[in-house]
């Protein structure tokens, strides 16, 4: 079977940091094989789905690089859930039950009040035809569950190792509700096959949903595939994800923090592996160095912190072109390789190039305090061409006529250039500035 995976989401919201890490690892296991990812939209909650939500989620897996090969809509697969419920009925694996949620809560609460675990009786097994006549004569409409086998269900699980249940800990999951609508637990397995999904990769809170699939993918005759149940993100101290801190979503990283995609992905898909976090600049260096293995069973802790920092050193290794035309769109134009070379190293959100754009281009109020200093340093300024040796020929010549060195040297000269005490190294500055400038700014001009 080739390697094919798929992200689910429900379009009930958008996608936030967890259900991120989710998709980027089947895209990079996806990529890692040589398979296809695909996105499927798990839409059937109507009153929740929205199109909004699909579209927002589309375009944020896009923002990520995190394209997908193929496209699904558990909307547009209803007549293929109705043939799966038709071909388990037929094979007496679904029966009708008829208890309303009260009773239902009721039957658990005693359960649970006896020490025992809050398994459906399978009262409904032992109802007559007269019995269901009766019931529906009421007024009750049956909602369906599917009978699992009394047997064990094992699986090797690519992140947890060796996974055992037994079907009889099992409650017989419900697959059809009172209205006729199917439910997630069978519209997936349905789709997981048809689609030839080789691996299923998701968070740990499926592992139960998954025991009782296994026998779902049985009794469908699917290939039970691959599983991977991945630890859920926890806080810095280790607790479950706060709301605050688990509905950070794409908007916000992108347009609230000016984040860029690849330190999103450089800390997701290190995040709880054996490998450092490290800056990667392109998807395809993450996918070289992914391996399933290499996930640890213990929930990862995302730290917001850890994500700036990444993202500084993101923008430290991106090169020119590939930044070119998002500086153009911001307003940069002609922006070249060697002002973004300068600038660089002194980014920690992209927005940030704006102040040195400013400084470089724009006239700007510098600050002179020693107005003799910066008038003797103005005299000894070489004539263009200016290069990044510019720096150096012209500061050695200051140093000499005036016998200033270190900070006293340097430190006035950068305020009168910039206007700043800190910022990218003159040496790759001085030349984006120009003559013209520097000479009206260490005369005290705006310029
Ligand atoms: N729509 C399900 C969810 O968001 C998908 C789970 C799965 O990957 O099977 O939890």
């Amino acid at each position: 079977m080739s390697v094919a995976v798929r992200f689910a989401p429900s379009p009930t919201g958008l996608l936030h940091v967890g259900n991120i890490r989710l998709a980027l690892v089947n895209w990079l296991f996806a990529r890692s094989q040589g398979g296809d990812f695909l996105l499927r939209l798990d839409d059937t909650d109507l009153e929740r789905s929205t199109t909004d939500y699909a579209v927002g989620i589309e375009r944020d897996l896009r923002w990520l690089g995190l394209e997908w090969d193929r496209f699904a809509r558990q909307s547009d697969r209803l007549d293929r859930y109705a043939l799966a419920v038709e071909k388990l009925k037929s094979a007496g694996r679904l029966y009708a039950c008829y208890e309303t949620a009260e009773e239902l809560s009721l039957k658990r609460k005693s359960l649970l009040g006896r020490g025992l675990p809050p398994i459906y009786d399978r009262a409904a097994l032992r109802l007559n035809d007269e019995d269901r006549a009766r019931l529906e004569a009421e007024g009750r409409i049956p909602h369906w569950r599917f009978l699992l086998e009394h047997e064990s269900v094992e699986w090797d699980d690519l992140v947890r190792g060796p996974q055992h249940f037994h079907g009889r800990d099992l409650s017989d999951p419900v697959l059809i509700r009172e209205d006729g609508r199917t439910l997630y637990t069978l519209s997936s397995v349905v789709d997981d096959i048809e689609l030839g999904i080789s691996h299923v990769i998701r968070g740990e809170d499926h592992v139960a949903n998954t025991a009782v699939q296994v026998q779902l993918w049985r009794a469908l005759e699917g290939q039970v595939p691959g599983f991977a149940h991945l630890p859920l993100l926890t806080d810095a101290t280790g607790a479950g994800l706060s709301k605050r801190l688990g509905s950070i979503g794409i908007s916000h990283l992108r347009d609230e923090q000016g984040l860029e995609p690849m330190a999103v992905n450089s800390l997701l898909a290190k995040l709880g592996t054996s490998d450092a976090i490290e800056a990667r600049t392109s998807l395809a260096d993450l996918a070289a160095e992914f391996e399933m293995s290499k996930i640890a069973r213990g929930s990862p802790k995302f730290d917001p912190e850890e994500l700036a920092r990444l993202n500084a050193r993101v923008l430290h290794a991106t090169e020119f072109e590939s930044v070119r035309e998002r500086l153009e769109t911001m307003g940069f134009l002609g922006v070249d390789a060697t002002f973004w070379e300068a600038v660089r190293p002194n980014l920690t959100v992209l927005a940030d190039v704006a102040e040195w754009w400013h400084v470089a281009r724009e006239p700007i109020e510098p600050v002179v305090e020693d107005t003799e200093f910066a008038a003797a340093a103005a005299a000894l300024l070489p004539a263009e061409p200016w290069d990044e040796t510019t720096w150096g020929a012209w500061t050695g010549a200051v140093k000499t006529a005036t016998g200033r060195k270190g900070k006293t040297l340097f430190m006035p000269l950068r305020l009168a250039l910039t206007g700043r005490d800190h910022g990218p190294e003159l040496k790759n500055l001085l030349p984006l500035i120009g003559r013209d400038r520097a000479e009206a700014r260490l005369a005290g001009r705006v310029a």
